[in-house]
């Protein structure tokens, strides 16, 4: 057994899983209950018949239907909502770019659990009230703000909302306030070296990071190894979404063998997505998530379209609450080109394994002459020469080759300059689809 000072709360985090699954059936049965006030779901579990009595086990709640991002949408924007509206604090809404937003609606006690959730990851990777954390991601309507803001208060660290973009500025920040710790989406990590490195800043001896949280997009496992050596700190996955919350939902601890999700908010279950049934451990298939912790809206087996595995159960850090593989991307950022499926993070796994090539990248998919391509523009690092033919033509063969070996097709690839690619303020665009509309 670990140091209990390692827990923020032990007498959740170190549950066994006889003592998770029992947790877990009661909060669920409460859950149905309290759901019956919203006219969603009395609808539903009246149609179906179910009742709370008729979870006996944490897999009954296969019993249960299934809630899709499309009904959040069609009950825009309180539909769901399981509490009168005067109960409710704060909400929080998607873009909404493709339809209707979404919108989750926050108790009190949903704010404070939420923050105790945030809290509590931070602290598993060595966090402590003598920390500074800087939250270098958008505020407003994105969770990542206000999420990690009350969260590392609730732990009780310096806490700088520095909000997304201004690098210079985040880099003052960093060297007056003493940062230690910073959370940030992965993709803006290579700017904030880039400018360091402009400004003549070596993080290891002008700062005292050590920690970074980083989620909300897909990354590879180089990516976050890349990030680990730029800046000498240990980068943590963080993952989250707005329907659950938003961040806290679950994080890596410091053996970064997987993210933990909090079996004392959520009931985890991987279904295959065509037939939702639920797949054998180590398989990939669509994370479903129940809230089991919620006041103002629950939801009930949310699909979130994120593919991922169970990797276990165990943990030597002590918490048994299950872990997960790092997020292949959601099925909706499936690419199918000439009938193979690909995935951004495929490609960027590839890239990240040779030492000329920053991070940024951008896939376009183009219809030529009736045949759908695939470009791959990717930036190198400082001080690479792109005008070395001799050097940048068996590079960029070696590339295409090793793409192609993952992949089963063979991109374009083109090697632009450092900062050459559009950068956006939020999660990082890496895939532009041009090609024509009925193929
Ligand atoms: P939006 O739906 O507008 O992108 P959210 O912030 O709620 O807004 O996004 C949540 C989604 O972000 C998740 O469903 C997942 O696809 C992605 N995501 C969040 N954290 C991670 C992570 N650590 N790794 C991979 N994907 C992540
Ligand atoms: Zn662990």
């Amino acid at each position: 057994m670990l140091d209990q000072s390692e827990y923020l709360h032990p007498d959740k985090e170190c549950l066994s899983r006889e003592q998770i699954e029992a947790l877990q059936v009661e909060r669920l049965q409460a859950t149905i209950r309290h759901c019956m006030n919203s006219p969603f779901y009395k609808k539903k579990f009246e149609e179906m018949g179910i009742k709370p009595e008729d979870i006996k086990t944490t897999a009954d709640v296969r019993k249960l239907p299934f809630t899709t991002k499309q009904d959040l949408r069609d009950n825009y924007p309180f539909g769901l909502a399981s509490v009168p509206l005067e109960k409710c604090v704060r909400l929080h809404s998607s873009s909404g770019t493709t339809g209707n937003p979404t919108v989750i609606l926050h108790s009190q006690k949903d704010l404070d659990e939420w923050a105790n959730a945030v809290a509590r990851c931070l602290w598993m990777v060595g966090l402590r009230p003598s920390d500074v954390f800087q939250n270098s991601s958008g505020y407003g309507m994105f969770t990542g703000g206000l999420g990690f803001q009350y969260g590392a208060e609730r732990l009780g660290m310096l806490t700088v909302p520095a909000a997304a973009g201004n690098t210079l500025r985040q880099i003052k920040f960093i060297t007056d306030f003493g940062t230690t710790a910073i959370h940030a989406v992965p993709s803006y990590v290579t700017r904030l070296k880039e400018v360091m490195d402009q400004q003549g800043i070596d993080p290891r001896k002008d700062t005292k990071l050590k920690i970074l949280a980083i989620g909300a997009e897909p990354h590879s496992e180089e990516q976050r190894k890349r990030i680990e050596n730029m800046l000498g700190v240990k980068a943590y996955n963080s993952f989250g979404m707005s329907e659950m919350c938003g961040p806290g939902v679950a994080f890596e601890c410091k053996e970064q063998n997987g993210l933990h999700f909090w079996e004392d908010y959520y009931i985890v279950e991987i279904v295959d997505p065509e037939t939702l049934e639920p797949v054998p451990d180590g398989e990939i298939g669509e994370l479903v998530l129940t809230t089991i912790n919620r006041e103002a809206m629950p939801l009930i087996r949310y699909r979130t379209r994120d593919l991922t595995r169970v990797l276990g159960r165990t943990c030597a850090c002590g918490r048994n609450h299950i872990r997960l593989d790092r997020m292949k991307g959601r099925s909706d950022d499936m690419m199918v080109l000439r009938g193979v499926n690909i995935f951004p993070i495929q490609i960027e796994k590839i890239l990240m394994q040779f030492n000329e090539l920053s991070t940024d990248y951008l896939i376009t998919l183009t219809t030529d002459n009736d045949n759908d391509n695939m470009t791959v523009e990717v930036e190198v690092v400082a001080g690479f020469d792109l005008t070395d033919v001799a050097r940048v033509q068996p590079l960029t063969k070696e590339i295409t080759r090793r793409l192609k070996d993952e992949i089963l097709l063979t991109p374009r690839v083109k090697l632009v300059p450092l900062g050459a690619l559009p950068k956006s303020e939020g999660k990082a665009v890496r895939v532009k689809d041009f090609r024509k509309v009925y193929q």
